[in-house]
């Protein structure tokens, strides 16, 4: 099938290709347009071919970075003259490695690497929270032994709100980051919108990241429809062609992210506590069939936490938790009120049966807070929270529900709390491997994962 006909499938609704669920990788450059080469790899890659020089839109993780470099001489011989970063995710800017060291080989320059200023100071923030990065996307993406890396090929190149090169135009946008930039192919009409638009709903909730920016992405979502792009080549799922579903695809996005802003401030202004506004706050109705706006990866109720951390403070207008008591403390108490934490647990099991899962959650963690020890109550925990994951749309949920279940169900079996152990693949490493075999992946044709892999890690 070629590349127009697959992404009307995708289109339709039929196939799914995401940030979640990634397409048909391993099938290395196809030529969208002249001399503009798609990859669908973790994330995408764009090739443009001018005068005998190619300037590359992302560069993937670095689980690929060897096979990127491969697939792209397999579709041309000339130099790489230019790479952009879309942003600073470590699925946008791992694979330069390979054309560097190409380059020295030949006798040619580097390529330079041009992104937005404020890519230098999120580096910086992955080197001071390294820990932190490993953890949190071990979890999210149920990758135990996965480690974070601490040092990057930097920009040689950055700009504030605007640069044009020789055949590409980048602008400046906040979004699913600060740093994003997104680029324009004037002479194609080609979008490359980066990560701002993904295949589901934009990634400005998740609860274990830094700060989103859904109105600034709502601006620059509106602001690449006024261009009136032809094609749009996104660094995560499959391409869109024709001016209408691109411009369909960017406006629709952008109301989704202006009526969750509007709604989230309103309650906001009014005074409401952010337990109110996250129970009120629902996303458009009538955008909830749209294959492009599924909430597979993040999801709304996320997106309002975020909406309320970005313009307010974090108390969350409950006086009880300005200064709580611990954790452990209160569910102590309420276990003694309760006649015991064996009590909670079976709270917890009857609400599970009765389909009140959030409440489930909230029981069976008081349970093993109160008895930390209690290898029964951890059973009870993991099978709430395995019930818990298999319920939820969204990768982000499944994968901290599918974390806790796993650390209660070590624990059942003879191991010790917390035992969350760095391990010892790490994606960082400099022999890295083809991406067809990465993590969650699906291979060259192979059969796709039960549940959605980690396609990226933004
Ligand atoms: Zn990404």
């Amino acid at each position: 099938m070629d590349i127009t006909e697959y992404a009307d499938t995708v289109w339709r609704g039929e196939v799914p290709d995401s940030i979640v669920q990634a397409g048909p990788a391993g099938q290395g450059f196809a030529e969208v347009a002249d001399g503009v080469g798609f990859r669908n790899g973790f994330g995408n890659t764009i090739a443009l071919r001018q005068d005998g020089e190619v300037t590359l839109f992302d560069t993937g993780s670095p689980f690929g970075k060897d096979r990127l470099h491969a697939d792209l001489r397999a579709w041309t011989a000339e130099p790489v003259t230019a790479a952009i970063y879309s942003h600073g995710h470590i699925d946008h800017v791992s694979g330069v490695g390979p054309f560097d060291a190409e380059a020295d080989e030949q006798g040619w320059p580097r390529p330079a690497v041009i992104g937005h200023e404020a890519i230098a100071a999120r580096f910086e923030r992955y080197a001071l929270t390294g820990g932190y990065n490993a953890v949190i996307n071990r979890r999210q993406f149920q990758l135990p032994d996965l480690t974070w890396p601490t040092e990057f090929r930097h920009p040689d190149v950055t700009y504030r709100e605007e640069m044009s090169l020789d055949h590409i135009e980048l602008f400046h946008a906040k979004g699913e980051t600060d740093d994003a930039s997104v680029g324009w192919i004037p002479s194609r009409r080609i979008l490359l919108p980066g990560d701002l638009f993904i295949w589901v709903t934009p990634n400005c909730g998740n609860p274990q990241k830094a700060q989103r920016y859904p109105r600034e992405w709502a601006v620059a979502l509106r602001r690449m429809a006024a261009l009136r792009p032809e094609i749009m080549l996104p660094s995560h799922g499959a391409p869109i062609f024709g001016a209408d579903r691109v411009e369909q695809a960017l406006t629709e996005t952008a109301e989704w992210l202006e009526f969750m802003v509007e709604r989230t401030l309103g309650m906001l202004n009014e005074g409401a506590r952010l337990d109110d506004i996250v129970r009120a706050v629902r996303p458009p109705a009538h955008l909830a069939e749209r294959p492009y706006l599924r909430p597979h990866y993040d999801e709304p109720e996320f997106v309002v936490r975020n909406i309320w951390r970005l313009y307010g403070g974090w108390y969350d207008g409950n006086p009880a938790r300005l200064k709580p008591a611990p954790d452990a403390e209160l569910a102590a108490a309420v276990a003694e009120l309760a006649g015991g934490a064996g009590l909670l647990g079976d709270a917890a099991l009857r609400a599970l049966a009765s389909g009140r899962e959030r409440l489930a959650g909230h029981l069976a963690e008081m349970a093993v807070q109160a008895a930390p020890d209690d290898t029964a109550l951890h059973g009870i925990r993991a099978e709430v929270f395995a019930a818990r994951a298999r319920s939820e749309a969204s990768l982000m949920a499944r994968g901290v529900f599918t974390s806790a279940a796993e650390e209660s169900r070590r624990i059942t079996e003879g191991g010790r709390a917390g035992d969350d152990a760095p391990g010892t693949v790490s994606i960082a490493g400099t022999s890295s491997t083809d991406d067809t075999t990465g993590p969650g992946q699906t291979p060259a044709g192979g059969d796709a994962p039960d549940r959605p892999g980690p396609a990226s890690f933004s």
